[in-house]
């Protein structure tokens, strides 16, 4: 591979971009493999072995490749087989295919708010939420610092609700010495480039309900039984159900292989950018009233996204204008999904006004295995050289 060139983001060439996607070294070498062999549909030999590595760091059913995380989302919509009007329990502060793929079902996303202190669902709000049309909690754990599963769970057991994961943060994380992308039965993983472990654009459905596994299978094969014909399970295949294809190239697996087998270089580095971030804005948090975040005990975070929340939005944009003037890009997130145009369309709400706030103050900072320890120090120095006392 040729030398890095900049990345360039929607920012412009940064000396300190937001991200840069991780390379372990392997991913043209097996790519190149993948070509030799001529195979390149999915489903080949670097496919099962990335399968077969999620499945193990998951302790799966099954783990079922996929072009993105959003279509894993997709896929999920329809095992649920939701009716329209059929309801979905979801946070506002999460990305837009969370709620598209029940959207896309007519099924309506009902938003709930989020807790002040890790930005997840907030659990004490999901049982007011709940209707006799409800059929699923979809929870998200932001930054991979998991959600009250132990709560969650309780309330799914008794009104016989599925938990499904949107796991695109969580590879890597835990709760209570439980792998984040366990609990669900159903669980989604995203591979996109802005993601720890990557194939440029990718994911999986984690399948945690062996019951699930052979139907899933047909959803991600245009609807056709086509995986058991290939295992030699059924001598014709047919159109049996509704799906759509979701399963990636093989040239895109072997490029995944390459970073999963070594998730934990990854893993490590990123973890020593968070903590040195951690430790070393602690004074200066304390003294501006900026918040770090919170990752409560039994939670294990995966080092996916170190943010930070301003006071308010004037004080974060300038925050980040400050930032850019010293060639580092820090970047907001996520806008609430309870009052976006399509959320207002297809969702519902009692109002959530602490994703209105935290909208509007999250902050997050460059965070990739790249960051050498002069990057850190230039971005821990911009940072405290900010006060936002003084906007
Ligand atoms: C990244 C992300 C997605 C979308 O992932 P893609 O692989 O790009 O489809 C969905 N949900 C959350 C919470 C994400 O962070």
């Amino acid at each position: 591979m040729t030398a890095a060139e900049p990345y360039k983001g929607v920012a412009g060439v940064m000396k300190i971009p937001f991200n840069r996607p991780h390379l372990t070294g392997a991913e043209s070498g097996y790519m190149a493999t993948a070509l030799s062999r001529g195979l390149l549909e999915g489903d080949g030999p670097f496919t099962k072995r990335a399968s077969a590595l999620l499945r193990r760091m998951l302790g799966a059913s099954e783990a079922l490749l996929t072009t993105s995380c959003s279509h894993a989302l997709d896929m999920t919509g329809l095992l649920l087989d939701l009716r329209p009007g059929d309801e979905v329990i979801m946070p506002s502060f999460t990305f837009p295919s969370t709620a598209n793929a029940y959207a896309l079902r007519g099924a309506v996303p009902v938003f709930v708010d989020c807790r002040p202190d890790t930005l997840n669902i907030d659990e004490r709000l999901v049982e007011e939420a709940i209707t006799e049309r409800t059929k699923a909690i979809v929870v998200v754990h932001y930054a991979g610092v998991a959600c009250e599963m132990d709560a969650i769970g309780r309330l799914a057991e008794r009104y016989g609700l599925v938990v499904v994961e949107d796991n695109a943060h969580g590879l890597g994380g835990s709760y209570r010495g439980r792998p984040l992308g366990s609990f669900g039965v159903l669980a989604t993983q995203s591979f996109h480039a802005t993601k720890n472990a990557h194939c440029g654009e990718g994911g999986a459905l984690i399948v945690n309900d062996p019951e699930l596994v052979a139907a899933a299978e047909i959803i991600r094969e245009k609807g056709t039984n086509r995986t058991q014909y290939y295992r030699g399970e059924v001598d014709k295949y047919h159109w049996v159900d509704l799906g759509s294809s979701y399963l990636p190239s093989e040239l895109l697996a072997a490029f995944l292989t390459a970073q999963l087998e070594r998730f934990d270089d990854i893993q490590a580095r990123r973890q020593e950018v968070w903590h040195a971030y951690h430790a070393r804005l602690a004074e200066w948090a304390a003294e501006t009233g900026v918040r770090r975040p919170a990752v409560p005990e039994g939670c294990l975070q995966p080092a996916h996204l170190y943010f930070l929340l301003l006071p308010e939005a004037e004080a974060r944009r300038a925050f980040i204008a400050h930032l850019r003037e010293q060639g580092i890009q820090a970047t907001p997130h996520y806008r609430p999904l309870h009052s976006a145009p399509a959320g207002t369309r297809y969702g519902r709400t009692s109002g959530c006004p602490v994703t209105d706030l935290v909208a509007d103050q999250v902050v997050r900072l460059p965070l990739y295995s790249g960051l050498s320890d002069e990057d850190v120090d230039a971005v821990v120095d911009a940072i405290t050289s900010f006060a936002p006392s003084l906007v």
